[in-house]
């Protein structure tokens, strides 16, 4: 059986679905691997390292003899009109909003897969795209905070005088958060964190940062079975915007990092709390995507709000192209080789597979995920 990868589309994806090391795992289970020229190079990956690694380099028209088709972003109906009935197609396929999209997918005969569902158990942790990608963008926001910031991070000591340590807050102390805070020590800053999570409170502790929380009984009981965060009260939310609103003035460098399932990003930072922070300081929100955690943040854009630069970056993991490809490319080849039958060497789709059933969004012509099947025709 056939993988194609293509070269990403859209000019603003510098990642691809797979690399030298996820070709020749590829290539161990029996599949044929064709890249497109030119798919890796905003990852520095050469289209000679492919070669070496065992794939063949192709065109775009290759698309047609594809049984897989591994993708990064889902894939433009000018794309999907080239790809061959039956093909299964994985990629990151951002379902919720796009249902015309994923229906086109049906309607092309193909099989859809979206990494972003993939379970949080611990068979699937290696193909957990949100994990892999999120850790990259809380470390790229505190690089892109320290490089709008005008100070320097750690604490200097020098002949001439002493450069304070910046002090770095971090909201959301989730798999970017704790990456975040992490970045950040590592600088030299002085790094606080909040999260609604109780079980936040240790691990920020462990990564030596202080944890800063309304502690009430809801705070005890806002993790969800599946690890996540719950839409806080109205009350909560009051307390918590109190709490933020004297800790914030004080810090250098916000970067907010909050998101709740299938609900838009909770608004966490007001103008009123930027304009009281310094000027000069530095939000970076890395929920703007989902709506955002910071009034006033724009997606794609560093914005001033109130004095303070306000870093809305699309995409961060993605600004560190060559990392994140490799950890993707990984993710996506973790979970192809569940579908193949090592044996015979060749595909093996079993749709009554847990992480099949939760990922798949369509299957022989029809939109088949439960999440989105009202839009089946
Ligand atoms: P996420 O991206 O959904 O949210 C980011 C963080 O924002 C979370 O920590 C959340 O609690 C927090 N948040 C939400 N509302 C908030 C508010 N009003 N104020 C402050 N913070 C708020 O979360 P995530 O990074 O995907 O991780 C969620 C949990 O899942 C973590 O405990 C993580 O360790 C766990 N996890 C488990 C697995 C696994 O078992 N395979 C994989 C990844 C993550």
């Amino acid at each position: 059986d056939r993988v194609f990868v293509p070269r990403e589309s859209d000019p603003a994806e510098g990642r691809v679905a797979a690399s030298p090391e996820s070709v020749k795992k590829m290539k161990g289970l029996g599949l044929d691997v064709v890249v497109e020229a030119g798919a890796g190079l905003r990852s520095r990956i050469l289209d000679a390292d492919y070669e070496a690694a065992g794939a063949r380099i192709g065109g775009a028209s290759d698309a047609a003899e594809a049984d897989v088709v591994l993708k990064v972003r889902r894939p433009t109906a000018e794309e999907i009109s080239g790809y061959r009935r039956g093909a299964l197609v994985i990629a990151t396929m951002d379902p919720y909003g796009n249902e015309a999209a994923i229906a086109g997918m049906a309607e092309a005969g193909l099989s859809a897969f979206a990494m972003e569902l993939m379970p949080r158990i611990t068979r699937a942790q290696s193909m957990d795209i949100l994990s892999s990608q999120a850790n990259l963008a809380g470390y790229q926001a505190v690089i892109d905070a320290a490089y709008e910031f005008d100070r320097a991070m750690p604490m200097m000591m020098t002949a001439a005088g002493t450069v304070p340590a910046a002090k770095v807050f971090v909201m959301g102390a989730g798999v970017a958060g704790l990456q975040a805070i992490a970045t950040a020590r590592r600088l030299g800053a002085v790094v606080s964190a909040t999260d609604v999570r109780p079980a936040a409170k240790e691990q920020v502790a462990s990564l030596g940062a202080k944890f800063i929380a309304v502690e009430d009984e809801e705070f005890k009981a806002a993790e969800t079975a599946g690890g996540y965060a719950k839409e806080m009260s109205k009350e909560y939310q009051a307390k918590q915007a109190e709490l933020v609103a004297s800790h914030i003035a004080k810090q250098d460098i916000v970067i907010t990092t909050a998101l709740i399932p299938g609900r838009p990003a909770p608004r966490l930072v007001t103008r009123a709390m930027l304009a009281a922070m310094q000027a000069g300081s530095i939000a970076v929100d890395l929920a703007v995507e989902r709506g955002g955690n910071v009034e006033g943040a724009v997606a794609g854009e560093v914005v001033e709000v109130e004095g303070v630069k306000v870093i809305g970056h699309l995409n961060v993991a993605g600004r560190i192209a060559a990392s994140a490809s490799a950890l993707y490319a990984k993710n996506l080849v973790t979970f192809l080789e569940t579908m193949v039958d090592k044996e015979k060497k060749a595909l093996a789709l079993n749709i009554e597979d847990e992480l099949v059933k939760a990922t798949m969004l369509t299957h022989g012509g029809a939109v088949v995920h439960p999440g989105f099947g009202a839009v089946s025709k």
